[in-house]
C-alpha cells in the first residue's frame, strides 16, 4: 500500500518573498497585468522601508529575502537594499530577474546576491540571435554568484525550450524547467497550471527534471534541511539540492495539496507586496490577507501559532517546504 505523507518539517530559517515592484517592460502574455502594469515609484520612502527591514531582522533572526517583481533590478531602492544587506551577516538576498539590463549594469549587483535566479522568457527572447546574446550575457556572471536559470516553459515556444533544455550542460548552473502556473485559476481553486499545454506537452514536461550542476551543488551549501514523515512511521531527510528537487517533483506531479493541514506560515516565512503590505505567506498575500504594512510595522501582531490551510493548491512552490502537518 502506498505510504502517505503526513508531515513536512524544514529547518527554521526565515524565507521572505518580497515582490518589490509591479512594473516590468516584458509584459509576458501569461503574466497578470497586476504584475507588470504598475508604477515604478515606491509608495513608501526609503527610511520607512529601512526601518521595516530592521524590525523584520530583529524578529526573525536570520534567513533569505527573495526579491522579485515586476523587475526588481529596476526598483529605485534596489541598490540601497543590497547595501543594507551587505552589513547584515545573518541575512541574504536572492534576486529573480529577467536579466534584460546590460551586462555592465548586471555586474554592479550580481556578486552582492547569495544567488541570482535568471528567468528566461522565450516570448520576448524569441529569435536565435536574441537567445544567444541572452545566454552569453547571463552565463558570463556565473563566477560572481550562484546562478540558477529558470526556463519559463511557455507552451507557445515549447520546441525551442526543449532544444535549449536538451543541449544545456553546465556544471556551474542550476537549470530549471519552470511550469507556468496560472495564478488566477489557482485562486479560484482550479488546477493551478496554465491551461494551454496540450496533453502531449504536459506529458513531456512531466518527465523533465532540473539539471543541477555538480559545481553548483558544491558551492551552494544550502542550509535547508527538510524531514518528511509518512503514515507508516518512516522518515526521510532531504538536504541541500535534494530538498528543492523533491519540492519541484511534488508540484509537477500535482501533489501540492494540503487543505486542512496545520501550516506554520508566518512563523518562519513572510510575503511582502509592492505597497509594503505584509502577509504570512504568498498564499495569503495573493488573496489580499495582510497582517501588517511597512507604515504600521511597529504595531504588528506577529503570528505565534500555526494556521489551518483552507486552500486547494499550495501553488507557490517554495511554500510546499514550509513546515506543516496533517491535522
Ligand atoms: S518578465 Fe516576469 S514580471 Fe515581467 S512580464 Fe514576464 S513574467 Fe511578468
Ligand atoms: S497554501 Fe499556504 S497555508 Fe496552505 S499549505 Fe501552502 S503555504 Fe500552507
Amino acid at each position: 500500500m502506498a505510504r502517505e505523507l503526513i508531515s513536512i518539517h524544514s529547518s527554521e530559517l526565515t524565507y521572505v518573498m518580497w515582490m518589490v515592484n509591479d512594473s516590468c517592460p516584458f509584459k509576458c502574455w501569461y503574466c497578470p497585468e497586476t504584475t507588470w502594469g504598475g508604477t515604478s515609484a515606491p509608495s513608501y520612502d526609503w527610511e520607512t522601508c529601512s526601518h521595516a527591514l530592521d524590525v523584520i531582522f530583529k524578529k526573525y533572526k536570520r534567513g533569505y529575502f527573495t526579491l522579485n517583481g515586476g523587475e526588481p533590478t529596476s526598483w529605485p531602492y534596489y541598490t540601497k537594499v543590497l547595501e543594507k544587506f551587505d552589513n547584515e551577516p545573518n541575512w541574504n538576498i536572492v534576486t529573480m530577474s529577467n536579466m534584460s539590463k546590460s551586462l555592465g549594469s548586471i555586474k554592479t549587483w550580481a556578486s552582492k546576491n547569495a544567488q541570482v535566479v535568471a528567468s528566461f522568457h522565450p516570448n520576448v527572447i524569441n529569435t536565435e540571435e536574441k537567445r544567444r546574446k541572452w545566454f552569453d550575457k547571463v552565463l558570463s556572471i556565473k563566477e560572481e554568484t550562484l546562478l540558477q536559470i529558470r526556463l519559463m516553459w511557455d507552451p507557445l515556444h515549447f520546441d525551442a525550450l526543449l532544444k535549449i533544455y536538451n543541449d544545456f550542460n553546465d556544471d556551474d548552473i542550476y537549470l530549471e524547467p519552470a511550469r507556468i502556473v496560472d495564478l488566477y485559476n489557482d485562486l479560484k481553486d482550479h488546477v493551478g497550471i496554465v491551461n494551454e499545454y496540450t496533453p502531449e506537452q504536459s506529458k513531456i514536461l512531466g518527465t523533465l527534471r532540473s539539471k543541477i550542476g555538480k559545481n553548483f551543488i558544491k558551492r551552494s551549501n544550502d542550509p535547508i534541511v527538510t524531514t518528511l514523515t509518512y503514515d507508516n512511521g518512516n522518515t526521510q531527510v532531504l538536504k541541500n539540492m535534494d530538498t528543492w528537487d523533491w519540492m519541484q517533483n511534488i508540484s509537477v506531479t500535482k501533489k501540492n495539496r494540503f487543505k486542512g493541514w496545520s501550516c506554520s506560515i508566518g512563523l518562519n516565512n513572510l510575503y511582502i507586496d509592492p505597497k509594503g503590505n505584509i502577509a504570512k505567506a504568498v498564499c495569503k498575500g495573493s488573496r489580499q490577507l495582510f497582517i501588517s504594512n511597512f507604515d504600521t510595522i511597529d504595531h504588528t501582531e506577529w503570528p505565534d501559532r500555526n494556521t489551518r490551510c483552507t486552500y486547494e493548491w499550495c501553488f507557490c512552490d517554495p511554500e510546499i517546504l514550509i513546515s506543516k502537518r496533517k491535522k
